[in-house]
This record gives C-alpha cells, structure tokens and sequence, in this order.
C-alpha cells in the first residue's frame, strides 16, 4: 500500500468504490468517470506503479480475469477495448497499474 495513492485507498475501503470483482490478488471496480457504458478499472491490490514494474504472473492472473469480467458487465458478446494507460504521454493519471475495460457501445479508433 502506498501513502496517498487514491486507489490504494479505494482497496483499503477508504474511498467507496461499486466493486464488480474481487479475489485476492485484484479487484475491478466501476470508473468514476465512465468513457462508456461499461467503464471498469481492473488492478492489482498490491501498489504497482505500472505495466512496466508488475511481476507478469501477477498481470497474467488480471488478464485471466478479463473474460470473466466481461461476461459479468455483458460486454463478452459484442465486444470491449482494453487499454493501460502508462506515464506522462500515455496519460496516466493514477499511478496504480489499472487496465481499462471498456464497452457497451461502439468504440472509435484511434483513440488519439
Ligand atoms: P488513467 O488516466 O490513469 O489511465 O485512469 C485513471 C482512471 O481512474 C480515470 O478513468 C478516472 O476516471 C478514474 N478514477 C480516478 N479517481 C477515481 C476514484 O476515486 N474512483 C473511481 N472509481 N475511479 C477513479
Ligand atoms: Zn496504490
């Protein structure tokens, strides 16, 4: 757990969250502000501070997840876009390594 790292806080159960999964390596929780219909942030409980410094079993075990996120948000059939957003020109804004999945609607590309 790291000091002042808002998603830390949110797994400490400090700041509410609408949590859609949870074991004990991770949680995936609704966005604030969602790009999407479905709008869900997939991390690791442990403080990483991105893509680049997670151990990949622990970033194997998220993705292994995502299929069964996606089934329980009812995006597995039509379709959703996973994105981590890494560092300053990856617009990162939180670092806590998080893994957008997003969907509901048809999404647009490029995103930039
Ligand atoms: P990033 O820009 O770092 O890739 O994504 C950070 C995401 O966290 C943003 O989509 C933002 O809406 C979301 N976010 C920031 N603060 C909170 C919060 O307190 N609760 C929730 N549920 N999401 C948050
Ligand atoms: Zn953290």
């Amino acid at each position: 757990m790291a000091e002042n790292c808002i998603f830390c806080k949110i797994i400490k159960g400090e700041i509410p969250s609408v949590k859609v999964y949870e074991d004990e390596k991770m949680v995936a929780f609704k966005d604030v502000a969602p790009a999407a219909p479905v709008h869900v942030l997939l991390l690791p409980k442990e403080h990483v501070e991105n893509i680049v410094a997670c151990p990949a079993p622990l970033l194997s075990h998220i993705l292994g997840k995502v299929e069964l996120i996606a089934k329980e948000t009812g995006v597995a059939e039509k379709g959703f876009r996973l994105v981590i957003n890494t560092g300053a020109d990856g617009g990162q804004t939180v670092p806590h390594l998080h893994i957008h999945l997003i969907g509901g609607k048809e999404l647009g590309w490029p995103p930039c």
